[in-house]
């Protein structure tokens, strides 16, 4: 059993960012979940697969093969034998992850992959349900939020660095969309564990958070 340690937090709240850097500092292998439900929706798109339909999407799932692999120290995920990482951070696919992450086929489908990982290894596991389902004896449970704003911001400079043509209220609008459906969801919806540490970025940097973090994970451990 290796050392786990939960990062949950709504869309934007810098999770992957943050935990990839920690990973790095605390010599960790980091899992980042979200990557998973996008690669089943990435899935669901390209194959046309009918979301409101149980039995199409069962169907899907008894179909798709998901694993993860890491390349100089990032992750890969694989979606049927194929590299999916470059195609997984649009926007459709962020809005389908979110509908289809409140199934439980598809829930159901991941959770045994993550476990497995958080076994093998020490781990920083990012996403929206580790420290109240996936890992519930995570040795650390970190809550990351921001208000949706700032997130929205983030998200914004990030896109646009990178060449989207987008505007910061659609971008807002989409933030505020997935997460009340994450919240929201009947199971293991987005929320604070009892038993994790509130930390909200709104006024604070990648290298504040990072570092307050990387104190608090070494004197809980
Ligand atoms: O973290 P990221 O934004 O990549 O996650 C994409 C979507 O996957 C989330 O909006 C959420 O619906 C879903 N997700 C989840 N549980 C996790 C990680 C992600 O439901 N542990």
């Amino acid at each position: 059993m290796g050392k786990n340690i939960a990062i949950d937090g709504p869309a934007g709240a810098g999770k992957s960012t943050i935990a990839r850097m920690l990973a790095g500092q605390l010599n960790y292998i980091y899992v980042d979940t979200g990557a998973m439900y996008r690669a089943m929706a990435l899935y669901m798109i390209e194959q046309k697969v009918d979301v409101t339909d149980m039995q199409a999407v069962t169907g899907a799932c008894e179909d798709i093969v998901i694993d993860i692999q890491y390349r100089n120290g990032a992750q890969q995920v694989i979606l049927n034998g194929r590299n999916v990482n470059d195609y997984i951070r649009t926007e459709e696919v962020s809005q389908m992850s979110s509908r289809i992450s409140a199934l439980s086929v598809v829930r159901d489908k991941l959770l045994h992959l993550q476990r497995s990982l958080a076994d093998a290894s020490d781990v920083i596991m990012d996403g929206r349900d580790i420290g109240t389902h996936v890992l519930p004896n995570a040795d650390v449970k970190i809550y990351l939020t921001a208000s949706s704003h700032v997130r929205a911001l983030r998200r914004y400079k990030e896109l646009t660095e990178k060449g989207t043509v987008c505007t910061l209220e659609s971008i807002e609008q989409e933030i505020i969309e997935r997460d009340q459906r994450d919240m929201s969801r009947s199971i293991a919806p987005l929320k604070q564990a009892e038993d994790a540490v509130l930390v909200d970025t709104s006024d604070m940097n990648i290298d504040e958070v990072v570092s307050y973090l990387n104190q608090l994970i070494r004197q809980s451990i």
